[in-house]
């Protein structure tokens, strides 16, 4: 195995780099010149940096009076150059190169992307360097703990904005109609966070509290929907600085809307991009969740300013030390500056559930994880880095306390500014003020994948409990790992135990037979599921009914039934009890939270005899909440944002199980919005879900007419979803045409497939079109975890015939960006075949007798 091979010699060492690039917009080109100032620690003839897609035109290395010529050698299976010199050569030197390379449409180095302004198509510029690809714009050590001052030039045409990490230094002109750009030097930091935009974009701008000028960037006319991004920037890095005790470094603070994205958004240190659907916002057409997700998105990279930024992992093995901070430190920053929000339960709801539900495979890996080649590091940029590695920060924090964290964090910070760490220094600066052993708590949660089930039981005043590695596919062997888990066990209304750690196989805990309630994992706070024996969960389902017990235990008992019974500890027909005792609720994360399970159950049984009392079942339970009186089908005036949520889940669900005032609410909102009045934007993908589904062709056909009409990103995204959700065998050549022409973005089709392929009704035809599209979207999307992305949506296959078949296409395919993905489908449909096999004579008796 050559796998160490995969780091640079680390006796060469770049301070800084000097970078001229001249883009070439018209024929996708550009071409470059560096000088990197280099520190060669031992005599050497020859060495590595890296390089992909670039052609070398020149290189000479200058060390003091002399000039050596290279030799150049391309490997671009590990995509480095190797220089040989005439003779050995040590000290401080300078590297000269100049290159060529291509602006290219993979979402990926330096690449382009397409808008249209006044019915012209027009193409703007940027870089998405992280984790491997900064070796696409320059030839550099393109590695985290190679830190250097970038200073970066750029030739453009005159009417052109660019964007780099700093301010502009001096703009001076060039041949006539063109200027060079060069920007102040960056601080010392890793080359994939370098960033370079340029086009014709517009921006608002403001001062934060010290002074720091933010600007908002979008393409022409769109900048109004930059309002948002920037009021909430704004508060959120005065928060920050003032949280972590460490001004933000840079005068300016650049946020991008690029309309053609591969991943989320990318933190380059003062040039944030993102998605336009991440950053833009319409006080008219956006709706309530979407806010919420830019200010969440926007919290998130501002955090990575520091985090990552400042100091930044060592290699990529700890990148969770960079995600899972700023998924963690995203959701107090949000909930600071607003707490009305609640945000904490939409933490719960969606990164620790997501956390449970993929860790819990046996496809899975450690929060530290061995990585080496780029495609192995792309893949590691998934549910276990940020939200595993999140709700571990989560519970930390609850275990040795807010300040403690705080203080801690700060510390960390402060010491290692400008430098790379690892996870032991963090620890340490944990350890250091709180006092605890947060090094000996910590080492399993990140070192060994998984988490633990505690079952428990109550016999003679005494709480029985027990602890097991939890994995859904439960007739696989499974370690004997076991996990220090904190717990504070809840015995009556603002009645607790003493917080207690669970660190062996089993433990006893002395109950007073008086407490009400056995509530054993407080506001769910650690990353684990409990498993209350019938008698236990008998207790407490109750107190769920009463709302006695937090939003968080709430939707924490609704998960984790959920769980147990697709694992086979809990017959499914009692998770199906467990939710008829919800007929109180009206907390929008709770509603969230059994959608997401009964939308896997329904995939489960599609096809099945049990189908359609399962289709009733859900219509029965979902009309009830909408029929609730606080929510109805109409938006009410000055009503929470959570039932403005609530009434689109509960609206979709019933709808497209067939509850007819659903029904015919959305086709008279639809025919309302064709003569041009909107409709209610938290209710849009309900309403474009159900007609799609029972509105034929002609409503597909608005659909997609609205979708190109429309130039707001996350109305479009609300359209293509809706139809792809709702549609039928009816429409599926249409929506798969549609889905695979020019109307829909590169970055948008693979999540657009995957929820094609999600959609039980179409998922064959879907997944031939994937077969036949194959080379093409190998080509796309093979580099990126896209690939990985497009296979998971065959998670709704449920039999065995569709299992061998997809087993058999993807046998052999060499896609390594998706290695884990492919795993974890394969696993996700076994799940499915043996939890119907086991239950799916139990689940119709009790659908039958509901
Ligand atoms: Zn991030």
């Amino acid at each position: 195995m050559k796998k160490n091979k995969a780091r640079l010699n680390p006796d060469i060492t770049p301070s800084k780099y000097f970078i001229q690039i001249e883009p070439n917009l018209a024929d996708f080109t550009f071409e470059g010149n560096e000088v990197i100032y280099l520190d060669i620690k031992k005599k050497i003839k020859s060495f590595s940096l890296h390089s992909a897609e670039l052609k070398i035109t020149e290189a000479k290395l200058v060390l003091g009076q002399n000039s050596y010529s290279t030799k150049i050698k391309y490997n671009p299976k590990s995509e480095e150059v190797l220089l040989t010199f005439p003779s050995s050569v040590s000290g401080k030197a300078r590297l000269h190169l100049s290159f060529q390379g291509v602006i290219n449409d993979q979402l990926r180095g330096l690449y382009r992307s397409k808008y249209t302004h006044k019915a012209k198509e027009q193409y703007l510029a940027t870089t998405q360097f992280e984790a491997t690809d900064a070796r696409r714009m320059f030839p550099c050590f393109d590695e985290p703990s190679h830190k250097a001052r970038f200073i970066l030039e750029v030739i453009v045409p005159k009417e052109h904005t660019v964007i780099s990490n700093t301010i502009e230094q001096t703009i001076s002109p060039h041949k006539p109609g063109y200027k060079i750009v060069r920007f102040e030097p960056t601080p010392k930091m890793s080359t994939y966070l370098l960033a370079l935009i340029l086009g014709e974009l517009e921006h608002l701008k403001a001062k934060s509290k010290r002074g720091v000028e933010i600007r908002v960037h979008t393409t022409p006319g769109k900048k109004q929907q930059a309002k948002y991004a920037l009021e909430f920037t704004k508060k959120a890095l005065d928060f920050l600085e003032d949280y972590f005790g460490i001004p933000y470094p840079m005068p300016v603070l650049d946020l991008i809307a690029v309309p053609d994205f591969g991943a989320g958004a990318m933190e380059n240190w003062g040039a944030i991009t993102f998605r336009e659907t991440l950053l833009l916002v319409d006080e008219s057409q956006s709706p309530f969740s979407q806010k919420q997700r830019v200010a969440e998105v926007i919290a998130h990279e501002l955090v990575h300013q520091w985090f990552g930024n400042l100091v930044t992992m060592e290699w990529w093995t700890h990148l969770w030390l960079n995600e899972s901070f700023a998924t963690y430190m995203a959701y107090v920053t949000v909930d600071a500056i607003y707490p009305d929000w609640n945000f904490w339960t939409k933490f719960v709801l969606e990164e620790q559930s997501f956390a449970l539900q993929q860790d819990s495979l046996h496809a899975t890996h450690p929060i530290e994880v061995p990585v080496n080649h780029p495609e192995e590091i792309a893949e590691i940029f998934d549910a276990i880095s940020y939200a595993k590695g999140a709700s571990v920060l989560r519970m930390l924090s609850n275990y040795i306390g807010e300040d403690h964290f705080r203080d801690g964090l700060s510390l960390y910070l402060k010491k290692h500014s400008y430098k790379n760490t690892s996870s032991v220094h963090l620890w340490e600066a944990f350890e250091k003020i709180s006092g605890l052993p947060v090094r000996q708590i910590m080492k399993t949660w990140t070192t060994k994948s998984g988490f633990p089930v505690i079952s428990a039981k109550l016999s003679k005043n005494k709480l029985h409990l027990a602890q097991e590695v939890f994995k859904q596919l439960s007739n696989k062997k499974v370690g004997k790992e076991l996990w220090p888990v904190p717990l504070l066990i809840e015995t009556g209304d603002n009645q607790y135990l003493s917080p207690m750690l669970m660190k062996s196989k089993t433990a006893k805990v002395a109950i007073d037979p008086a407490s009400q309630y056995l509530n054993l994992d407080y506001n769910d706070a650690s990353l684990t599921i409990i498993n209350y024996d019938i008698a236990l969960l008998a207790r407490l389902l109750p107190l769920m009914q009463e709302k006695k017990l937090s939003t968080l235990d709430r939707l924490a008992l609704v998960r984790d039934s959920f769980l147990l019974a697709k694992s086979g500890r809990l017959p499914t027909e009692i998770y199906l009890e467990v939710l008829t005792f919800l007929n109180n609720e009206q907390s929008y994360v709770v509603w969230s939270e059994v959608a997401k399970g009964t939308n896997q159950l329904r995939r489960m049984l599609a096809g099945t005899k049990a189908d359609k009392d399962f289709e009733n079942f859900t219509k029965q339970i979902f009309s009830e909440l909408l029929n609730q009186k606080s929510l109805g089908l109409k938006p009410k005036k000055g009503e929470t944002n959570n039932n403005a949520m609530l009434r689109g889940i509960a609206f979709a669900e019933a709808g497209l199980s067939g509850y007819k005032p659903a029904k015919n609410e959305a086709m008279k909102l639809f025919k309302q919005a064709q003569r041009g009045m909107g409709v209610n934007p938290n209710l849009r993908s309900a309403v474009y879900a159900i007609v799609a589904k029972y509105g034929g062709l002609t409503a597909h056909k608005s659909l997609q007419k609205m979708y190109v009409e429309s130039d707001f990103a996350t109305h479009k995204q609300q359209l293509l979803f809706g139809m792809i959700n709702g549609c039928t065998e009816q429409n599926q050549k249409v929506l798969l045409n549609f889905i695979f022409s020019s109307s829909v973005r590169d970055q948008d089709r693979p999540f657009a497939i995957a929820a094609a392929v999600t959609n039980s009704e179409i998922k064959h035809f879907a997944w031939n079109a994937i077969k036949s599209n194959w080379p093409e979207l190998l080509r796309k999307y093979g580099g990126s975890k896209m690939m990985g992305t497009l296979i998971t949506g065959a998670t709704s296959f449920n039999s065995n015939r569709e299992l061998s078949s997809l087993q058999k296409f993807l046998k052999g395919k060499k896609i390594p960006a998706a290695k884990q993905s492919i795993a974890q489908t394969l696993e996700k449909v076994q799940i499915n075949i043996n939890w119907q096999k086991r239950d799916i004579s139990s689940i119709s008796k009790y659908l039958r007798e509901f």
